[in-house]
């Protein structure tokens, strides 16, 4: 179930039975005001959200982690050696912005420096996810960008989901090469490893990287039906453009080969009839004295 990261509840006890605190808080509940969560319940959207991404199966074993910035010195992150499908609110781990644990039984998540990276990039994103899922992945491995204007949803959401030089887990090397895109984009393909989303919560974060698998597997089955048609300039414009309508807050705008239009696509391409492919073999051959 999705649960906002602020909610709203209407508390109604007689007046005379309100404290001052719930008195309080019933006052900004009616003015539309949204109470943070507390510690608990972003405990139990982690391992909600941790159990997704194990049914969705874009992680086997013990693979992926997910963090969410409780505040401005503590992030709360999924511990290491632990399936992310079978998690329990007190196995996660408590770390400061440095990523020293300061609270949880377990260790915290061996990737906590590629988390760190983006908060303290991006302070408008509270929660990460890195998962494998596999058609995603499976581009990543290839050494293909989700880069392609081919689906409104997409292109409104994410802009394209750039792909960043492969890095040892567990070392810097991991996240230098995704530097240059993490001011620009939500979602990062990293190569020969996964991929990796943020956003504003957890939910949103999850939500990245479930369009981003659907977006690869869509653009694989283009692919295998001989090749998707890209959308022109003119429409993605007009994409970027309706972000407002729609509420999103996407940082992506369009960059040179992020994401890729027909014209583009199409640039140094040509296409010849088949006795113009045999005139210019012919050519060719005469020029070199073989025919
Ligand atoms: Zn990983």
């Amino acid at each position: 179930m999705y649960v906002n990261s602020s909610r709203s509840c209407l508390i109604l006890f007689p007046a005379r039975y309100l404290s001052n605190w719930t008195y309080a808080a019933r006052t900004l509940v009616q003015s539309g005001v949204r109470m943070p969560k507390t510690e608990r319940e972003y405990r139990q959207d982690i391992v909600e959200v941790g159990r997704l991404v194990y049914q969705k199966g874009w992680v086997a074993a013990n693979d992926g982690n997910i963090s969410i910035r409780l505040d401005q010195d503590r992030i709360l992150c999924t511990p290491t050696g632990v399936s992310k499908g079978m998690m329990h609110p007190d196995d996660l781990v408590i770390c400061d912005t440095s990523g020293n644990k300061l609270e949880g039984r377990k260790e915290r998540t061996s990737e906590m420096a590629m988390h760190l990276t983006i908060y303290n990039m991006r302070p408008d994103i509270k929660a990460v996810v890195h998962a494998h899922p596999p058609v995603a992945t499976g581009f990543a491995t290839a050494g293909k960008p989700l880069n392609l204007a081919l689906l409104p949803e997409v292109i409104i959401g994410l802009g394209c989901v750039p792909l960043a030089d492969y890095g040892l887990p567990g070392t810097p090397a991991l996240t230098d090469p995704m530097l240059p895109y993490i001011p620009k984009y939500d979602a990062i393909l990293m190569a020969n490893h996964g991929a990796v989303c943020y956003g504003e919560d957890v939910y949103k974060a999850f939500f990245k990287m479930e369009t981003t698998e659907h977006y690869a597997r869509i653009s694989l089955v283009a692919e295998l039906l001989g090749g998707a048609t890209i959308l022109p300039k003119q429409e993605v414009e007009k994409l970027f453009d309706s972000r407002t309508r729609y509420g999103v807050k996407a940082r992506a705008g369009v960059e040179p080969g992020c994401p890729v239009a027909a014209e583009d696509a199409d640039a140094g391409r040509f296409v010849v009839t088949r006795e113009e492919l045999v005139a210019l073999v012919d050519e060719a051959l005469r020029m070199r004295g073989v025919a």
